[in-house]
């Protein structure tokens, strides 16, 4: 086994797959109305190559855990039989997805029988109105029934990851967490990140961590939570008391690179050893030029050892990655 490590002494076991850069919402802090340039199909991996490519990363490089992503996953049409042969690798991966939930209801049952173990669902607002006012559609129902359909299927814990949008949603995070602690679901606030393709990100606007707290505190007592966070990225408070929890992803304002184990692998075959990342290593070009596993393998090595320190967002430098979030895999 040849570990993804970094000169930090970092090491990635978490993989992103992005398996398309497509999506039927349009939230205003991803992409444009219009949507954007999506890749051509030729340049996407086929489901063969991604079983492919995840099937070199959990056994030569020691990668436990895989979460499919995008653009929106679902709308991918091989997902299903992707799952399951992903599960199928031995030694097995944690399988997971982070989607919008738009079909969800439909397709929960049998990702859940393929061997999906957990989804992710992004959702900003439980209002009808906010919700078409950030993702330009008028979808909330079928979201919130593929959030049903997802704790049916056994798809849990069921995570809920929210970004607060100043004049969207900043007024509604309490009512959020009231509905998620009602619901079962684990409600985490992710901070707004510069990887929107209209580079409309604003560090001087954007609603920060400790601005979320403030305003949950209003409504509930929260206390930092006693379990080790290790790698995970949400700072976890307990609520009331607990044992439900609320999660606080503060990838702008508390960084936590120095801890992060994830790498990322594009819809069209690139790794990038961050999200936010200005290089990207190049694997579908190896694959289709008949590179054998252990070649790519070596290759994947290489593009994981040149992973910087962090991210930077803070500092004046910072230069915003050309490929917006859909397009990397969030
Ligand atoms: N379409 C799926 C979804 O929305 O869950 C998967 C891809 S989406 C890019 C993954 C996550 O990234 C979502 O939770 C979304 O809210 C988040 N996201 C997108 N753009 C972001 C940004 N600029 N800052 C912070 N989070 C962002
Ligand atoms: Fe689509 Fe997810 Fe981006 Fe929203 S955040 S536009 S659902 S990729």
């Amino acid at each position: 086994m040849l570990p993804l490590a970094d000169s930090y002494g970092r090491v990635a076991t978490d993989l992103r797959v992005s398996l398309t850069d497509r999506c039927n919402l349009r939230c205003n802090y991803c992409m444009p109305a219009e949507g954007l340039d999506w890749l051509p199909g030729e340049d996407v991996l086929t489901d063969d190559e991604v079983v492919r490519l995840v099937g070199i990363a959990v056994q030569k490089l020691g990668v436990t855990e895989v979460r499919f992503t995008g653009g929106e996953p679902l709308v991918r049409r091989g997902l299903v039989d992707i799952v399951r042969r992903t599960a199928e690798l031995r030694p097995r991966p944690e399988l997971s997805l982070t989607t919008n939930a738009l079909g969800l209801e439909r397709t929960a049952a049998a990702l859940a029988a393929a061997g999906l173990d957990r989804v992710n669902v992004s959702l900003d607002s439980i209002r009808a109105e906010t919700f078409a006012a950030i993702t330009r559609r008028d979808r909330l129902s079928d979201v919130l029934a593929g959030l049903e359909a997802a704790r049916d299927a056994g798809l849990g814990p069921v995570k809920v990851n929210a970004v607060l949008l100043r004049g969207h949603n900043d007024d509604q995070a309490a009512e959020l967490l009231r509905w998620a602690l009602a619901e079962g679901f684990q409600l985490r606030f992710i901070e707004q990140m510069p990887l929107d393709a209209q580079h409309g990100w604003r560090r001087d606007t954007m609603v920060t961590a400790e601005e979320t707290l403030a305003l949950l505190e209003r409504e509930f007592s929260l206390e930092p939570a006693e379990e080790p966070r290790g790698s995970a990225p949400a700072e976890l408070f307990s609520v009331d008391g607990g044992p439900a929890t609320v999660g606080i992803i503060a990838s702008v304002t508390r960084p936590f690179c120095g801890d992060c184990d994830r790498v990322r692998l594009t819809a069209d075959g690139q790794v990038r050893n961050c999200l936010f990342a200005r290089e990207e290593s190049d694997l579908r070009g190896a694959l289709r030029a008949g590179a054998t596993d252990a070649e790519i393998a070596d290759r994947w090595v290489t593009a994981m050892a040149g992973k910087r320190a962090g991210h930077g967002i803070d500092d004046v430098s910072f230069l915003q990655p050309t490929r917006p979030m859909s397009a990397i895999g969030g």
